[in-house]
């Protein structure tokens, strides 16, 4: 677990004439879950990638804990990502699937079994561990892309519209879940929406970003009272 700082974080694309994200500054507390919210094109995607380490930052810095990440590349990051579509490998098995970063960072069977065990009775997918995806739900699909992010531990959790394949029902069920395990785990995380009632509903804290500036960041509650 660790802290995250934006500092004044800016992105321009090459030929651009402003920023798509401008000095962002936000302080995430450790084990907080931050929700990213706006219309399309606010800058929230481009956001994410820059801590994620697949957007540079132009100006400005980001820190996890007391490391300055700003130039390292993902893989020296300690982040795990989780995408909108959930790009399983079709010809692994679920537990395949989710042990795979573990067995290319070299762990030894054993662990990469454990660890995949155990991930998998937090996400409810034990019954599944042998299955290909095409086998399951897509809420089923969604919780092994989550189980492939847990099982290496991250110091931050990194998910952009993870929700957005499923429909309005399984969407409400998997968004419990989701927040109801980030607080189990108590993993740092950063979440992308566009849904306003899914950043509500969700978040620790929610903020607001429009035309890649902050416009708002608060506790949902306290949200509610302001303009
Ligand atoms: P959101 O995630 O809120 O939809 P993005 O971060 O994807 O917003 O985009 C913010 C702005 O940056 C938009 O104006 C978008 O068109 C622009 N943008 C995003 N990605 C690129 C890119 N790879 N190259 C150029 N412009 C981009
Ligand atoms: P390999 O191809 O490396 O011989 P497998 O393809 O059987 O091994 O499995 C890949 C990884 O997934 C292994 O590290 C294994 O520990 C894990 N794994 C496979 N099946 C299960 C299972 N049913 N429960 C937990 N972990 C499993």
């Amino acid at each position: 677990m660790a802290t995250v700082t934006y500092d004044k974080a800016t992105r321009v694309y090459p030929g651009a004439d402003k920023p798509a994200v401008d000095q962002l500054d936000i302080q995430i507390a450790d084990g907080e879950f931050l929700v990213l919210v706006g219309p399309s094109g606010c800058g929230k995607s481009t956001s994410l990638r820059m801590l994620a380490g697949l957007e540079d930052v132009n100006d400005g810095a980001i820190h996890i804990g007391d490391r300055d990440v700003t130039h390292l590349p993902p893989k020296d990051r300690d982040i795990a990502m989780v995408f909108q579509n959930y790009a399983l490998y079709p010809h692994m098995t679920v537990a395949q699937n989710m042990g795979f970063a573990l067995k290319i960072a070299g762990v030894n069977k054993a662990d990469i079994r454990t660890k995949v065990e155990e991930a998998a009775k937090i996400l409810d997918l034990t019954e599944f561990l042998d299955r290909k995806p095409k086998a399951l739900s897509g809420g089923q699909r969604q919780r092994v892309a989550m189980g492939r992010a847990i099982v290496r531990e991250p110091q931050v959790f990194l998910m952009d519209e993870p929700l957005s394949n499923l429909d309005a029902k399984l969407r409400v069920q998997t968004r419990t879940q989701i927040a109801g395990l980030q607080r189990r785990l108590g993993v740092t995380t950063v979440y992308v929406t566009h849904d306003q009632v899914e950043a509500m509903t969700m978040g620790d804290r929610v903020a607001v970003l429009k035309d890649g500036l902050l416009q708002q960041i608060d506790t949902p509650r306290h949200m509610y009272d302001k303009p």
